[in-house]
């Protein structure tokens, strides 16, 4: 560390230091009472024998027992000004028959008041304009070292986290498995030749438990956890950004293996080039060279993993998420109901949960809340539960702590009313549906109604293979399924939203690129209309008439009605089925491919959902009271009439 930033350091400290104590000190007075307050407890003899101090404007005391106006025992003070001291001390010597002590207030504090501030916001001063000067005038200097000792931000832990911690998302927990073993027995795995990504790429709403996760594997692998966040990396000046990160992946090799995190890649990793040039911008381009010129200088036999954390997969720089990189995505959804149920167990493990507790309703009460917001419940109903004086946290704590995390969150995220989830149903449902009878589509992984990003759900397909060209069936295959979204929401309800407005998208995006790019509209043959856009050009101008254009419109038109017209006859033929299907979707939030196709048979599925459960507690319980009535009627009835209830 350089001198002047130790010194720094002791001299700001002590200064608070100071501070602090002179605060306290006037705080430790008491309570504030006039002279003639003060006159009265000393004629009733209730202030403390030898308590009474003058000071330089004040008399300082303390009082033996409650006073008849019911002060509770404790210091008072009476101010005074110069004007009405020598009055106040004369009462004072007269009251307390001369029992008392004159105590000068020390200078010091006063002193350092006057000195010790400017003196601080000097030193501030000369500490912020050291920095510009460092990062101005590059490397070297006095305080060339900077950059480098300035870690604060940086944290190495061995993080001691399990998989135990990490609930309600099994899948994402699967896809690490590899990355643990490898980071077990590194050499093992390069032994073998087994390519191992060197940078995972985490991508989920915020509070998901993304960092959870990384932490995780961590500590399931037992080794050590750096990180750091984006925005530490997005400095004032610059230059200490990328130096930051040269410094992290430096140390990181020196106890590797490892894990570098890095929270909130999207602060330096948004697409380059793009829009204006702000100051914050070309420091920001700098550490994310420094990134990626770091990630591709370590070899796999390392043993760093590094992983990243967004939420927003879709504006990374596709520089990060090449080959070599952040080349492995793995999603951190929001849990579904099973997962919520999950969480909502581990993190009530810590507290002590009375016997009526439901977890598994508050479960189902919080669709759309992610991991953190169900951790915060347990520890806001804690909180209630304590204000109450209550031993153990009761259903009503919980459901209280839910109410209160919904109604803060309502603010900044969506929460979805049940009307609004009933659509989503229907417009999955409708997509769902469609891919599976259409055959020349992907087939169908799962289908969910948990939002995710932009989306207000999601239906996920499972390519049978990584796709480098399309063929036409498939395209209008795909066509057809993405309209399957609006079809069925306008069909359910009568009224349209704004829902499908990334389906509109692609299949624009389709239809055009047939058009104009693979020579798949008969009309307007084998030729290629679009305009050349690469990096090094873009031929914006179009070099086709008017009347093609209008040929290209309509023919883009024509595709898409057709498919939209198809898509509407087959729902129509389905309709029970997409109801199904959308009806067990607000059940269960997510299906997979395998429930679809049986939903859509006519089969119910039975999978052990959370409310099912509860609901079949209640009828036992009910049943269970309806025997007990049984019992009781049958002592007090006649057998006969007995016999006939039962
Ligand atoms: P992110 O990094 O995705 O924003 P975090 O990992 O920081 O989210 O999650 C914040 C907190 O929320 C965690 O410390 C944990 O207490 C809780 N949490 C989030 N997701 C889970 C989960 N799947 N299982 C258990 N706890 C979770
Ligand atoms: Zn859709």
């Amino acid at each position: 560390m350089p001198p002047s930033r130790s010194l720094f350091g002791i001299v700001s400290l002590a200064i608070m230091g100071v501070l602090l104590f002179m605060m306290f000190n006037t705080s430790g007075r008491g309570a504030k009472v006039n002279l003639e307050q003060f006159v009265t407890y000393a004629k009733n003899a209730q202030l403390e024998e030898g308590s009474v101090v003058i000071h330089s404007n004040s008399v300082v005391a303390r009082t033996s027992m409650t006073t008849p106006d019911g002060r509770p025992p404790g210091p008072i003070y009476v101010p005074f000004n110069s004007a009405t001291r020598d009055n106040t001390v004369k009462t004072v010597a007269e009251v307390t028959k001369n029992k008392y002590k004159a105590e000068e207030d020390s200078l010091a504090p006063t002193l350092l008041m006057f000195l010790g501030l400017p003196l601080l916001m000097i030193m501030l001063v000369w500490f912020l304009i050291s920095r510009g000067l460092r990062s101005a005038g590059g490397a070297g200097g006095v305080l060339g070292n900077f950059g480098k000792s300035r870690h604060r931000t940086l944290n190495k832990e061995m993080t001691g986290v399990t998989f135990s911690d990490v609930a309600g998302i099994d899948e994402a927990k699967d896809e690490v498995q590899e990355i643990i073993e490898f980071l077990k027995n590194p050499k093992k795995f390069t032994k073998l030749g087994g390519r191992i990504p060197r940078g995972v790429l985490l991508v989920g709403e915020p509070g998901c438990g993304k960092t959870l996760l990384a932490k995780a594997i961590a500590g399931e692998a037992d080794v050590p956890f750096f990180s750091i966040s984006g925005s530490d990396f997005v400095e004032m000046f610059v230059g200490v950004g990328a130096s930051r990160v040269r410094d992290l992946f430096k140390q990181a090799k020196d106890s590797a293996p490892c894990i570098i995190f890095l929270d909130e890649i999207d602060a330096v990793g948004r697409r380059r080039g793009s829009g204006f040039s702000s100051g914050g911008h070309d420091e920001r381009e700098q550490t994310l060279n420094a990134i990626l010129v770091e990630m591709d200088g370590f070899a796999p036999a390392d043993g760093v993993i590094v992983i990243a954390a967004t939420n927003r997969a879709d504006v990374l720089d596709p520089a990060l998420v090449r080959p070599g990189r952040f080349d492995r995505q793995v999603v951190v959804p929001l849990p579904d109901l099973k997962g919520r149920l999950e969480i909502l167990r581990v993190h009530a493990k810590k507290v002590k949960l009375a016997d009526d507790v439901d977890l598994e309703k508050v479960a189902r009460g919080t669709a759309t809340f992610s991991g953190a917001d169900l951790a915060a419940i347990i520890n806001e109903a804690a909180i209630g539960a304590t204000m109450a004086n209550k031993d153990a946290i009761e259903h009503t704590d919980l459901e209280e702590a839910r109410d209160k995390i919904k109604f803060g969150r309502s603010k900044r995220s969506r929460i979805r009313e049940k009307d609004e989830n009933r659509l989503v149903a229907y417009h999955e449902a409708g997509h769902a549906v469609l891919q599976v009878l259409l055959k020349d589509c992907d087939p169908l992984h799962k289908v969910t109604i948990i939002p995710r990003g932009n989306f207000g759900g999601a239906t996920f397909s499972l390519p049978a293979k990584d796709r480098t060209g399309y063929a036409q069936r498939w395209l209008s295959a795909t066509i057809r399924m993405a309209c399957g979204g609006r079809l069925a929401e306008e069909r359910v309800s009568g009224d349209v939203t704004s829902g499908a407005q990334q389906d509109i998208l692609q299949v624009t995006n389709i239809a055009r690129a047939m058009v104009m790019e693979w020579g798949m509209s008969p009309r307007l043959g084998f030729v290629r209309y679009a305009p050349i856009d690469s990096k090094e050009s873009f031929l914006g101008e179009r070099d086709f008439s008017n009347e093609t254009a209008r040929l290209i419109d309509e023919e883009v038109r024509r595709i898409v009605d057709e498919a939209y017209a198809d898509a509407r006859r087959m729902l129509d033929e389905h309709w029970p089925q997409v109801e199904a299907v959308a009806e067990a979707l607000l059940k269960y939030e997510t299906l997979s491919a395998e429930e679809v196709e049986r939903l859509m048979r006519g089969e119910t599925i039975s999978k052990p959902s959370a409310s099912d459960q509860i609901r079949a507690e209640e009828r036992r319980r009910n049943l269970q009271q309806v025997v007990e009535q049984l019992d009781k009627s049958q002592t007090e009835l006649p057998p006969g009439a007995s016999a006939a209830t039962a």
